[in-house]
């Protein structure tokens, strides 16, 4: 049995939502939260079976017609309900995110991030729109876009609350029913957004939402011979093994924003100021669990001293603390998986580069999953902590001399999600983002900026597709062509 956790007062207990219903697992399974600030369970979440994903599916199908059927206005009223409900109870969504994945309460935007797409895509139906041709003589021809069914999305623990929001607004306005599957590094405050869900008044079947590990339910989900779409936000490998599934099963439709080892590029005729508090924050926000944080970092010799004393003096001062605290400015890693796989990689990379600052977990002292912000200097550029997502607040400042030097060096990755070019010439700002490979590129300043109405995705490892206002809905509406001949005898 799940248990319940008491947030201000309120007993809240985390179950799964299929049909409209609030369940256990059908084995009566769960897993274990921890509070990474303090290594204590938070609560017992239900580890959804297959059976369990089995029958989100089918609810989801069965619930699926009767939504597509209905007028676009009223299912953007249940999507402008959610939202103003994510608001409304953004604190408690703070608190349970806090207690399992260690965001703190002071920096949490992301129930109203995730309100603000589902306010944008509760409106967004005027743009589901085919198009029409005279250019077949005889004929009149023309396309269709119509939802896809079932659609699965599988969401990380980085950012919780704003993927269910932002993935099944899109999924939902469409005219497709949701199974949506939480991370279990996280699953507290998107059970208690389904809670919501019911109270929103979505018809059973609709938007199902399930937590448990990536096997068994996630691994069904991908599987599914009835999901039609997947929209996948996670790591890369998990994004190969959902690819494969779904061209084993069905070729659904799948979309995958993946991982990243994203470049800062700092030239002399930089604002250094600029660029040194953009960087920091960059690898700093959300304890550097950020797919985006530019965690390798270039600096041209002539500025680099300058950059990387006040640098490293800043990231020195910068101190983890427990996320309810209201003062708290960066809390702890999400779990134990975390903390060791960057303590293994903060290892590694001592026997490469030149360690400037942090390198200590702070286990041992705190009980909690903290580690020190960390800088490392002159890593080659093929050491492995160079190479792979670290997923953490650490870094590497490497320096260069010329533009063609530093254009090779950021590229020289697998990965492509987001770059960062600090300079005062407007026409080198253009040629480097030209030149980057990368699904992003930003200028004088860093991630995670983003433009609201722009698209977000990777190159290369980095993803499959792009996600955003104008481009989600993509994803989740087939094309179908309608052609219809003409009785021209009659003219
Ligand atoms: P993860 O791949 O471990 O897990 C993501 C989700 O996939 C979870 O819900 C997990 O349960 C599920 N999963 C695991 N194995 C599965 C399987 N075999 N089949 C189906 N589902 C499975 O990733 P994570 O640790 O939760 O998130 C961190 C990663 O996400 C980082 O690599 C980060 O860069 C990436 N990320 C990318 C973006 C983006 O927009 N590009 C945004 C946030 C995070």
């Amino acid at each position: 049995m799940s248990t319940s956790v008491n947030v201000n007062g309120i007993e809240f207990q985390p179950r799964l939502l299929i049909n409209g219903e609030f369940v256990e697992a059908s084995d009566k399974g769960t897993f274990n939260v921890i509070n990474p600030a303090t290594g204590e369970i938070s609560c017992k979440v239900p580890e959804a079976t297959e059976d369990d994903t089995n029958r989100a599916a089918a609810a989801a199908k069965a619930a699926q017609p009767a939504w597509a059927a209905l007028d676009p206005t009223k299912r953007g009223a249940y999507l402008k309900k959610l939202a103003a409900l994510l608001r409304e109870h953004k604190s408690t969504l703070a608190h349970l995110e806090a207690i399992s994945m260690g965001v703190p309460v002071s920096h949490y935007i992301h129930a109203d991030m995730g309100a603000d797409e589902l306010d944008y895509f509760s409106e967004a139906w005027p743009h589901i729109q085919g198009q029409s041709s005279v250019n077949t003589p005889g004929y009149v021809a023309m396309t269709f876009r119509q939802p896809f069914g079932v659609v699965a999305c599988i969401i990380p623990w980085n950012v919780p609350v704003y993927f269910f929001a932002a993935k099944a607004a899109a999924a939902l306005i469409t005219g497709n029913t949701v199974v949506l599957k939480s991370s279990e590094k996280a699953p507290l405050a998107v059970a208690y957004a389904a809670e919501l869900i019911t109270k929103a008044g979505f018809p059973p079947g609709v938007f199902n939402v399930l937590s448990g590990h990536g096997l068994p339910s996630g691994r069904c989900l991908a599987r599914h011979m009835d999901v039609r779409a997947l929209s996948f936000t996670g790591s890369s490998r998990t994004g190969k093994l959902i690819q494969e599934e779904a061209a084993k099963t069905n070729l659904k439709s799948v979309t995958l924003e993946l991982g990243g080892k994203s470049p800062a590029i700092v030239f002399d005729d930089a604002n250094i100021e600029q660029a040194l508090s953009a960087t920091m924050m960059s690898i700093l926000v959300n304890s550097g669990q950020v797919c985006m944080a530019n965690s390798r970092v270039y600096v041209q010799k002539s500025v680099a001293p300058k950059f990387i004393e006040a640098f490293t003096q800043r990231m020195a001062a910068v101190r983890g603390g427990n996320p309810l605290d209201p003062q708290t400015q960066m809390g702890p890693q999400a779990d134990e998986v975390q903390y060791k796989n960057i303590m293994s990689y903060i290892e590694e990379g001592k026997k490469n580069g030149t360690l400037a600052v942090g390198g200590n977990g702070k286990l041992d002292e705190t009980k909690g999953y903290f580690v020190e912000p960390t800088v490392f200097l002159n890593t080659p550029e093929d050491a492995k902590i160079m190479k792979e997502e670290i997923f953490g607040p650490v870094l590497n400042i490497n320096t260069f001399e010329t533009e063609e030097e530093v254009i090779a060096k950021a590229n020289d990755t697998e990965f492509g999600l987001y770059a960062a070019v600090f300079t005062n010439d407007i026409s080198r700002a253009m040629r480097m983002a030209k030149a980057l490979e990368s699904g992003y590129v930003s200028i004088n300043c860093s991630s995670p900026t983003m433009g609201r109405d722009l698209p977000f995705g990777g190159y290369k490892g980095s993803g499959q597709g792009r996600e955003g206002r104008l481009y989600s809905m993509d994803h989740f509406l087939e094309v179908k062509s309608v052609i219809i001949k003409l009785d021209e005898a009659k003219l």
